[in-house]
Parts: structure tokens; C-alpha cells; sequence
């Protein structure tokens, strides 16, 4: 069998399918908030790693990817905060967190909206560059926009990737997009990085990138 729902916005923002107590297989849609402005809407940030579970290393001086996902969250949050937008956490603190874990939480606060704050890494420490991903195609124009804000900060584009298997991707129940902010395994990215200034202004651009995303979903 096969079901087509017709959806008066072009932009869906999520729907669940489960099993009711009596059996029925149920579909819900998820509305489109009413006011796609930040002080109306609820955003999440998850920042990648955390306690046990440090990521990848900076190439130069061995920073953690734990740390800086912390900071680069903090920052976005800041922004978020500033623009009257309220915030989730999924990690304030050097907390190890299962992928489980944050699904489960943000199910419960149950968000419009998810951003995921990694650091990249490659072989190569050639390879430099943002990117980001999503895994259904629905979700596709957040991480384009998110991207295309991005590539204001002077960071190379490393591409806008699909069917990505990442772990909070994977919730159909709110858009969300992952963010890869740049190479720890690359020196000029990873001094980017160090820098405090880079950070708020990754935070600024990601912040406007979901702007824009709210705009073209009207
Ligand atoms: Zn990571």
C-alpha cells in the first residue's frame, strides 16, 4: 500500500509513524509553527561528543573536538538567546552522552528544530572546508541554507551531503541538520577554530542560515 499526503506548506517540519495500543498504524503530521520567527520557535543544539567520548584531535595542538563543539554551541546559543529564540541544550558540560540519549531527551522537549555542532576530520590533512548533512530529503533546504550562510565566514564549502547515517539526523519528527564547522585534521581550519572570534561569528552565520530557512518556508 501506499499513502500520499498532501501538505498545504511546501516545507513539511516532521511527522512520527508508530503502532497504537489497538493496532492501528498511525501517521502524524507535524503542523508548521504558526510564526516562523525565532522568538516563536523552540531550537535545539547539540553539541557533538562530550566526557568519555572526546572526537577527533586537532592536528597542531591537539585539542579535543569535545571542548570546541561545547564552545561553538555556547556561542550559538548566545546568539539564539539574544534574538528572543527559546533554546535546548542537549549538553551544557562536559557530559558523556549516548546518541540514545539525546534522542530521548529531545523527543521529550520535543523541539522545532535541531542543530548538531561537529569538527571535522580526514586523512588528508589537505582536505579543509564546512559542510553540511542530513539524511531525509525533506530536510535538505535547512542544511543548504545553514551551508550557504556558512560560506560567509571564509571557510572553504566541502559539500551539502544526504542520506547521511548520523545518528540525530535520523528523527523525522523535527528538521534538524548536522553541521561538520570545519577540519581539525587541517591547520588552517584548526587555527580558524582556536580563534574566539571565528566562533561567534560560525554561531552568527549558522543563526542566519536558519533565518533564511524560515524565510523561504513562508
Ligand atoms: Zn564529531
Amino acid at each position: 500500500m501506499k499513502v500520499i499526503i498532501e501538505l498545504k506548506h511546501q516545507q513539511h517540519w516532521g511527522y512520527s509513524i508508530f503502532y497504537t495500543e489497538d493496532d492501528k498504524l498511525t501517521i502524524r503530521v507535524r503542523r508548521q509553527p504558526p510564526l516562523l520567527t525565532l522568538p516563536h520557535l523552540t531550537i535545539a543544539i547539540d553539541a557533538g561528543h562530550g566526557g568519555d567520548n572526546i572526537g577527533a584531535r586537532g592536528i597542531r595542538t591537539n585539542i579535543k573536538e569535545k571542548d570546541y563543539t561545547l564552545l561553538i554551541a555556547t556561542e550559538l546559543e548566545k546568539v539564539l538567546r539574544q534574538k528572543k529564540a527559546k533554546v535546548i541544550m542537549t549538553r551544557e558540560r562536559d557530559t558523556t552522552l549516548s546518541m540514545y540519549e539525546r534522542i530521548t531527551y529531545l523527543k521529550q522537549k520535543n523541539p522545532d528544530l535541531l542543530v548538531s555542532i561537529h569538527l571535522n576530520s580526514a586523512d588528508k590533512d589537505s582536505v579543509n572546508g564546512i559542510s553540511t548533512y542530513y539524511r531525509y530529503i525533506g530536510f535538505r533546504p535547512l542544511s543548504q541554507a545553514v551551508l550557504r550562510a556558512m560560506l560567509q565566514t571564509g571557510l572553504k564549502e566541502y559539500g551539502n551531503v544526504g542520506s547521511f547515517n548520523f545518528a540525530l539526523n535520523g528523527p523525522t519528527d523535527y528538521p534538524n541538520c548536522l553541521v561538520e564547522v570545519a577540519f581539525l585534521s587541517n591547520k588552517g581550519d584548526e587555527k580558524r577554530i582556536l580563534n574566539p572570534k571565528f566562533r561567534q561569528l560560525v554561531a552568527k552565520k549558522i543563526v542566519a542560515g536558519i533565518e533564511d530557512f524560515l524565510r523561504r518556508s513562508l
